[in-house]
């Protein structure tokens, strides 16, 4: 083989660049989501995110019903030897298409299929909330740090344009002093559902939806708060709610003097919001965690009232966070939302249940 003086001066400094920044290469590769579950969250929302996307691809399946994945197989280019069903999950180890898996199961099983994830060599991806106790989510994190593998949950909030908005209002000194947080979010829940059986869900609409506005006060503050009280109740007694709580409204402390309050219902329909009041304004946005149409209004002390709409119908949140998890993994980063941010909020919502009298 012939090598000029000049190509060989340019393979020189691209090998010098590759020793500086392990990651020189990674920008033309993708990174292979593996997706365990193929349920409403992974189907109409993650799966549809990634196909616009330049940093990843859908490359496997998990699922215990075979024509189910092989119609999706068909729609995301995926190879029938790549579709997996739960009792050989861990053959994925083999499988070199396979970067990260992203987990969309009923909350109790979150754990188990991320710390075999892990023991199979793959970075983890994992729906909230990120498990249905606190020893649990110190194993996720556990398995994943001992094999040196991304542990990130789906808070895909925090990676939305208006939630980042607000957030950076809030860092600006916008509002002034933040005082209080108000927030809700609920819905009426069918019978039926596994979120209605303990054993599977961990616990009931806290777990679910609520988790959102208490992740949103923690994003908004960049605080831990350190004191709750909560309430809960059963007002229908239609047989929905003998494992889990039908409502549930708390109120927590954070160290600065800011006090949040909270309420999350399977019993009606709440619009999920938050209204956070500093000393110079007032932010309001709504909806806050559906998956699209965010729209923030804000009064400022001196200047023009704000109201944005985000009128984005694309997945506006999908993408940005499976990309987020991919970026990590090409450039050796630890993700926005780690395994961390879900135990914090796995801690927080054992002590809610506490005080509620229902540990
Ligand atoms: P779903 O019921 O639509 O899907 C669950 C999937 O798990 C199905 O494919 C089902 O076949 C499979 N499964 C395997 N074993 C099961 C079992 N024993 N019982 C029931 N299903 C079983 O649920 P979903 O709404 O997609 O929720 C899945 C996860 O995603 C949950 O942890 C939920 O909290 C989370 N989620 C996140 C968001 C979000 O916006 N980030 C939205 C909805 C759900």
């Amino acid at each position: 083989m012939n090598i000029t003086r000049r190509e060989l001066g340019r393979l020189a400094a691209a090998a010098a660049i590759t020793r500086m920044v392990p990651w020189a290469h990674s920008q033309d590769r993708t990174i292979g989501y593996c997706i365990v579950g193929l349920g409403r969250i992974s189907m109409q929302h993650f799966m549809p995110g990634i196909k616009p996307s330049k940093r990843c691809r859908v490359t496997a399946l998990v699922s215990g019903h075979r024509d189910k994945a092989e119609k999706m197989a068909a729609e995301y280019n995926v190879p029938a030897a790549s579709i997996y069903g739960y009792e050989n999950y861990d053959a994925i180890a083999g499988n070199k298409d396979i970067d990260a898996v992203y987990i969309a199961l009923p909350n109790s099983m979150h754990a188990e299929y991320t710390i075999r994830a892990a023991k199979a060599g793959k970075h983890v991806l994992c729906e909230k909330p990120m498990a249905t106790s606190v020893a649990d989510s110190r194993a996720m994190i556990e398995a994943c740090r001992k094999v040196a593998k991304k542990l990130m949950i789906a808070y895909r909030c925090q990676y939305e344009p208006t939630n980042l908005r607000a957030i950076q209002l809030i860092r600006d000194g916008k509002l002034g002093k933040i005082q209080a947080i108000e927030s809700a979010n609920g819905f009426n829940i069918r019978a039926g559902e596994w979120r209605l059986n303990r054993k599977l869900a961990g616990g009931g609409p806290l777990m679910d939806v609520g988790v959102y506005s208490l992740n949103a006060c923690r994003y908004l503050t960049g605080e831990e708060p350190r004191e709750f009280r909560g309430y809960s109740s059963v007002m229908d007694q239609d047989g929905r709610f003998t494992e889990v709580e039908e409502n549930l409204s708390w109120t927590m402390k954070f160290p600065s003097g800011v006090v949040a309050s909270c309420n999350t219902s399977y019993g009606v329909g709440m619009p999920g919001f938050y209204r956070v009041h500093g000393t110079k304004g007032m932010l309001h946005v709504e909806p806050a965690f559906g998956y699209q149409g965010q729209r923030l209004t804000a009064r400022i002390q001196g200047e023009e009232p704000l109201d944005e709409p985000n009128p984005n119908k694309d997945p506006s949140q999908f993408t940005p966070q499976a990309d987020h998890l991919a970026e990590c993994i090409l450039q050796n980063k630890e993700p926005k939302s780690p395994g961390q941010d879900g135990l914090q909020d796995m801690i927080h919502m054992a002590a809610i249940y506490r005080s509620c009298g229902r540990a």
